[in-house]
């Protein structure tokens, strides 16, 4: 481009009029444009430019434009085109554009003549459009102008003079006055109604001053005809324009339409106004932050709940109403979330306008815009201090309850839901399970595998199913203890727990061990079976009572002595068995020792199964605890019939002694008192003539029959005492039983003795004893056969060296049972007519026991009424 167009390029760009039109064409259009001067220096361009071509604003001004690669072209163009005297319509030019590429674009360029201002060229870029081919007429420069603001999207005009004399204006301007005819008028004139909306004051303003005005949002109203004023929203500059001489003679007016905007932020406004209250008067507290987490908005209910003042909440402010122990938690969960941009909930501990903390609790979720930005966070804030104070009372509650079980020494265990989950189960618990702590948590199942296949599973789910308490008592339970299956005995509960709506929610389980006890019970029926077994055994009878006396037990000696059942005896009595000569007494020594605990012993007599009556000594004896208190009585019977009829024997024996001693001295008495009266009468009587020898013959028999009596009985003292010495020596048998046999003849003489000597022999043996035994037999003989006289003394062989003397009578007999029992002590049989036979039953017992120390044997035939047979068998002594 030529330079030297017109003046000096310095003093054009300095020029103040020029610049502030520069100014305001260039930030008012939107298309791409820049303004150059004559030299094709540019002067200014828009953003619009800018971003079309991507230069940087500092890059370019000052630069001329065949300095610029991408503008050679429309240098040289516009050099072609003379364009300081006229102007370019609708040039197509292709620009090689950095990111687009190859684009063609439609260059308008008018010399920005208008007025004062010289050698200016505005020159717009167009993306190329189809267009009709334009006729390229001499249009005049407000033509020109008009032409290149026509399609701007701002209303433009040019006020000339104080006045401010529409001079020019596009149709946008046009439009927003209503098509008005306003050019050549003033603007009184021309827009009377806008007299009082103080624009005319503003224009008068920047004529005067020669200062830029921009108005922001300024409502204005306009007639456009229909016989109304239309409110409309202007952004708005007055641009003074300055003459050559630099005074202000006109101004350019640049307008946007912001009606819209302003309507719509209105309604926003006005929306978020309605919303804001809205929120305000919601009873909760309301809240919302910025994205970087700051609040930006909390409602009325928090600034009436905390008395805060919106500037003391804002940023963190309202952690300063937080409890100072919640307060960091508060913060920390907040800023997590906020980062996190997830939903969050938690509860603090907020301090009112009255000074008191209460729980809130405090929930918030991510709000986005439209695009989908994080935006910050919304959230509501409720008090719930009430039901935390509940909750935090069951807490304590289950905390107390838990900690009573936890030391509970009672095997305690909780568990939840169907499934049996062990919520919780004290140490008792676990180590009656052999387990450790690691089962808390787990199912029952799991934790106790062992149970399987026992009752316990089914038990818990009928429980839980029916509400019913399940006790178990001594129940077995297989638990696995060190490795090892072993059975215990436990006492134990199944209870269901119920929540507040009475829904089962769980079991709670106690058990105690009692497996000890069960086994030593066990043992003790062993023992107690075992004692019983024994005292079945013994032939002794056995009972116990309780501590009333009352009979529970009696043993297999009683069952069999009695014949009779343990609960026929408990039913009969056992009383009732006591003969009644003894019975009332033993009731009274039995209350007595009921009475005073003091052991009972008596001897009665009891009837057997055969209805006899046996003597037992009884005993009985209280079993005390450790109190003294009388648990049972355990109470033995043990038969002393043989024992008492051997003390009667004796007794009888006595009587016997005392009756055979007295009778002889009685009539030895008698013969000497008779013997002493004749001596005294017989001084005139003949001695010879006188009955002496007969009365001394008796007194001899009588003091002979005492003597054997006396030796009789010392030799039963030296028998029991062992003492019973032998005089042996080898003597004939023959001879001694024939000597004896003379003897007893010599004061007995009713009886025949006959001597039948089939044998002779000696013997070994003590003669004096040998021969007692014979004076017994042959006594004994004649005793008991009152009315047959014979009696027949028999020696005979017998094999192996023996030989046989058998004593036989005629006389009474002797049935067989008493057979057996008259070689014993005191024994004789009992007679009807005792008294008939005197004696005192231990002759035969003599001669027996005799008979034994020789090594032989003695023995008895008899029958009753015909008479008996006493034989002895001896060794025979051997030959010299
Ligand atoms: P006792 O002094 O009573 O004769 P013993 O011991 O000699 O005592 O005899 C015991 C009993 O045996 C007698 O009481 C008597 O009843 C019976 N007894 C002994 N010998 C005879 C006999 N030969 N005939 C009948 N009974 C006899």
């Amino acid at each position: 481009m030529k330079k030297n167009i017109q003046g000096s390029n310095r003093q054009l760009k300095s020029g103040a009029a020029e610049n502030s039109l520069v100014k305001s064409i260039v930030t008012t259009v939107k298309e791409p444009v820049m303004v150059v001067d004559s030299n094709g220096g540019i002067i200014d361009a828009n953003s619009s430019f800018y971003d079309l071509f991507e230069f940087r604003k500092k890059e370019v001004l000052a630069l001329e434009l065949n300095e610029i690669g991408l503008f050679q072209e429309l240098d040289k163009l516009l050099e072609e085109e003379q364009l300081q005297e006229g102007n370019i319509q609708d040039l197509e030019l292709t620009f090689s554009l950095p990111k687009a590429g190859k684009k063609n674009f439609l260059i308008n360029a008018a010399a920005l003549n208008a007025g004062n201002v010289p050698g200016l060229v505005l020159i717009t870029f167009n993306k190329v459009f189809p267009i009709a081919e334009k006729e390229r007429s001499g249009k005049n420069d407000l033509e020109n102008f008009h032409d290149i603001f026509s399609q701007a999207p701002a209303m433009i005009c040019i006020l000339r003079g104080p006045e401010h004399i529409f001079e020019l204006a596009n149709d946008n301007y046009f439009q927003l006055v209503g098509n008005r005819n306003i050019l050549g008028k003033t603007i009184r004139e021309a827009l009377p109604e806008i007299e009082n909306q103080g624009f005319v004051e503003m224009l008068d303003r920047v004529y005067s001053s020669g200062k830029a005005f921009n108005g922001n949002e300024l409502p204005v109203k306009l007639d456009v005809g229909k016989n109304e004023l239309k409110n409309s929203f202007l952004d708005f500059v007055y641009q003074p324009i300055l003459d050559a001489s630099n005074e202000v003679d006109g101004i350019f007016v640049h307008a946007v339409d912001v009606t819209e905007k302003v309507m719509a932020r209105k309604k926003l406004e006005e929306s978020e106004n309605e919303l804001r209250k809205l929120v305000d008067t919601v009873p909760a507290i309301i809240w919302i932050t910025r994205p970087s987490g700051e609040n930006y908005y909390l409602n009325k209910s928090w600034y009436e709940y905390t008395g805060q003042t919106v500037s003391e909440s804002m940023d963190f402010g309202w952690l300063n109403m937080v409890h100072p122990n919640d307060s960091k938690r508060a913060k920390d969960f907040f800023v997590k979330a906020n980062e996190s941009q997830e939903f969050f909930s938690t509860s603090f501990r907020l301090r009112n306008s009255e000074g008191n903390y209460r729980w809130v609790l405090d929930s918030g979720s991510p709000r986005y815009d439209a695009l989908g930005n994080y935006e910050g966070m919304i959230g509501v804030v409720i008090d719930v201090h009430e039901e935390k104070e509940k909750e935090q009372l069951i807490g304590e509650k289950e905390h107390r309850i838990r900690s009573i079980i936890e030391q509970a020494d009672v095997a305690t265990a909780l568990y939840t839901g169907k499934e049996m989950n062990i919520d919780m189960a004290n140490d008792a618990m676990i180590s009656l399970w052999g387990k450790d702590h690691s089962v808390i948590g787990t199912t029952l199942r799991e934790a106790l595998p062992e149970l399987d296949g026992q009752p316990f599973h089914d038990l818990l789910q009928e429980v839980y199913e029916t509400g019913e308490t399940y006790w178990g008592k001594e129940d077995p339970v297989d638990l696995v203890i060190d490795n090892k299956l072993r059975t215990g005995y436990f006492n134990f509960t199944y209870k269901a727990l119920r929540d507040e709506k009475g829904d089962i929610y769980g079991i709670l389980n106690m058990a105690v061990d009692v497996t000890e006890m069960v086994k030593s019970r066990d043992l003790l029926k062993e023992s107690e079976s075992r004692f019983r077994q024994l005292a079945d055994l013994m032939p002794e009878k056995v009972a116990n009572t309780n501590s009333r006396g009352d009979f529970i037990y009696f043993n297999q000696g009683w069952l069999e002595y009695t014949g009779l059942t343990t609960k026929e005896l408990i039913k009969k009595g056992w009383d009732n068995l006591i003969h009644p000569g003894e019975k009332e007494e033993y009731l009274k020594s039995w209350q007595n020792s009921l009475h005073t605990g003091r052991d009972f012993e008596m001897e009665f007599r009891y009837l057997n199964k055969n209805n006899k009556y046996r003597w037992h000594l009884s005993r009985a004896e209280a079993v005390k605890d450790e109190n003294g208190n009388i648990q049972m009585w355990i109470c033995t019977a043990t038969e002393i019939q043989k024992i008492k009829l051997e003390e009667k024997r004796k007794e009888d024996f006595l009587k016997m002694v005392s009756h055979e001693l007295k009778t002889p001295i009685t009539s030895i008495k008698g013969y000497v008192q008779l013997l002493l009266s004749l001596l005294r009468s017989e001084r005139e009587v003949e001695v010879s003539a006188k009955p002496y020898q007969m009365y001394l013959e008796r007194v001899d028999h009588q003091i002979s029959r005492l003597t054997r009596l006396i030796s009789e009985m010392l030799d039963l003292s030296r028998i029991e005492k062992s003492k019973l010495d032998l005089q042996k020596e080898s003597f004939s048998l023959n001879d001694l039983i024939s000597e004896t046999v003379q003897d007893i003849n010599y004061t007995n003489t009713e009886h025949n003795i006959r001597i039948t000597e089939d044998h002779q022999c000696k013997i070994y043996g003590d003669k004096d004893r040998i021969g007692q035994v014979l004076i017994n037999l042959v006594t004994n003989a004649i005793k008991y056969s009152p009315l047959n006289p014979d009696i027949e003394v028999q020696i005979s062989k017998a094999e192996g060296g023996k030989v046989t003397v058998s004593v036989k009578d005629f006389g009474i007999g002797i049935d067989t049972e008493n057979q057996k029992k008259i070689f014993k002590r005191f024994y004789r049989v009992d007679r009807n007519s005792e008294e008939t036979y005197s004696g005192f039953g231990i002759g035969l017992y003599l001669a027996n026991e005799i008979i034994q120390r020789h090594n032989g044997s003695l023995s008895v035939k008899s029958e009753m009424g015909k008479g008996s047979v006493f034989t002895f068998t001896l060794l025979e002594a051997l030959e010299d």
